[in-house]
């Protein structure tokens, strides 16, 4: 599959998740799926239940699959050294040339428990990612104070994703640009600091309007992925799991989504696959010279 019929069917993919909401999922505790979650219970399952996936380091050694005291095991993750080059105008959907970096990017923040979550992650393991709001939701306002401290420090970057979601490609160029106008307003009112120009467009649907109109607003840069954790509707924590061991690859751009609690119980499992393969978490900023 080459890369395009590749991301389409990860952008339908999402697309479905997004209107179906994990649907699949919604099982009842009789003949419950033991893997999945129960809906409205956040409490962890026990190992138990979880079959271990087979992850190795690369001497070959198992990775064992639960680590209580992972951060002592690998301690955190470092700060990134390497030569930021000038972003480029026009659609990302990888990171450049054949390091080892990793950029998660996360989506939405229907959940404020899960952005909780992932500030809490980043503080503990000086893990660094970028976040592109939709700044409808309520959960970036509960968790501004440890989101202002992160972004100073550098290990969180904020990026637009809209102010309420809409399919960029079935509304107005108005329309458009009142959508990144408004989330751009938002992360200015409250970080001091302009999103651009990185935009992810609503379930990674753009066509050539949009990204006119947007490059127009100073969104120069529409951000796609090459990897997801399928998680914009509630999916279980061992789906997530097998997505990351799947997509945490050198040099990749991976989406994730702040809507649902089940990704915050396998943050222990990806520090550890990213130790394992010596990959360097980075944000946009890390990697790209901004001109702003
Ligand atoms: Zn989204």
């Amino acid at each position: 599959m080459d890369r395009r019929s590749f991301l389409a069917t990860l952008i339908s993919g999402v697309a479905l998740a997004a209107v179906g909401g994990g649907a699949g999922y919604a099982l009842g505790r009789e003949g419950l799926d033991p893997l999945a979650l129960v809906p409205g219970s956040d409490a962890m399952p026990s190992t138990t239940a979880t079959p271990a996936p087979t992850l190795v380091y690369p001497d070959g050694r198992p990775v064992p699959t639960v680590l209580p005291q992972a951060q002592e095991v690998f301690g955190q993750f470092a700060v990134p050294r390497t030569a930021r080059i000038r972003v480029p105008s026009g659609e990302i959907s990888a990171l450049p040339g054949n390091g080892n970096r990793l950029a998660l990017t996360v989506d939405d923040g229907a959940s404020a428990e899960t952005i909780k979550g992932y500030c809490d992650f980043v503080e503990r393991t000086n893990f660094r990612m970028t976040f592109f709001i939709t700044s409808q939701y309520d959960g970036w306002d509960q968790n501004m104070k440890q989101l202002r401290k992160l972004v100073d420090r550098g290990n969180i970057q904020i990026a637009n994703h809209t102010t309420t979601h809409k399919d960029l490609t079935a509304v107005s160029s108005s329309t458009v640009a009142d959508q990144l106008a408004g989330c751009e307003r938002y992360i200015k009112n409250n970080f001091g600091i302009t999103g651009h120009p990185y935009f992810r467009p609503p379930f990674g649907r753009i066509n050539d309007n949009v990204a006119h109109v947007a490059a127009n607003q100073g969104y120069s840069t529409p951000v796609l992925w090459y990897g997801s954790f399928g998680d914009a509707g509630r999916v279980s924590y061992a789906s997530i799991r097998s997505l990351a061991r799947r997509w945490l690859q050198a040099e990749h751009i991976v989406i994730g989504h702040a809507n649902f609690p089940p990704v915050t119980h396998c943050f222990d499992y990806i520090q550890n696959i990213l130790h394992a393969r010596k990959l360097q978490p980075v944000t946009l900023d890390d990697v790209y010279q901004r001109n702003i």
